[in-house]
C-alpha cells in the first residue's frame, strides 16, 4: 500500500504534489498560483521574494531617475552656458557694428 499522504497531515490522504518541493499534501495544504498547484510553504517562498524585489527596487528606479534628471539639467545648463558664453560675444559685437552703422546719419 503506497498511498501518499499529506506532509502535514499524516492522516489526510495526498490530492496533490506540489511541483516545487516535490512533496505531497492534501487539499487544504496546496493552492493555486499561476496555474498550478503548490504548496502553501512554497507559495510563500516564490510569492514574498517577487514582493521583496519590487519593493526594493521602486525606490531604486526613482533615485535612478531622479539622478538622470539631475544630470540631464546638469548637462542642459552647461551646454547652455557654454553657448551663452560664445554666442553673446558676437552677438555684441554684431550689434555694436550694427548700431554703429544704423546711427551713422545718413547726411552729416
Ligand atoms: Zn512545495
Ligand atoms: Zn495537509
Amino acid at each position: 500500500m503506497l498511498q501518499h499522504r499529506c506532509l502535514h497531515h499524516p492522516i489526510r490522504e495526498a490530492a496533490a504534489r506540489c511541483p516545487e518541493c516535490r512533496q505531497f499534501f492534501c487539499r487544504e495544504c496546496v493552492t493555486e498560483h499561476e496555474g498550478r498547484v503548490i504548496c502553501t510553504s512554497c507559495l510563500k517562498k516564490l510569492t514574498k521574494p517577487l514582493a521583496k524585489r519590487r519593493f526594493t527596487f521602486a525606490p531604486f528606479l526613482r533615485t535612478l531617475n531622479a539622478l538622470v534628471g539631475l544630470v540631464v539639467a546638469t548637462l542642459c545648463f552647461y551646454v547652455l552656458g557654454q553657448v551663452l558664453l560664445r554666442v553673446p560675444t558676437d552677438f555684441h559685437e554684431g550689434t555694436l557694428w550694427e548700431r554703429q552703422v544704423f546711427d551713422e546719419p545718413p547726411n552729416p
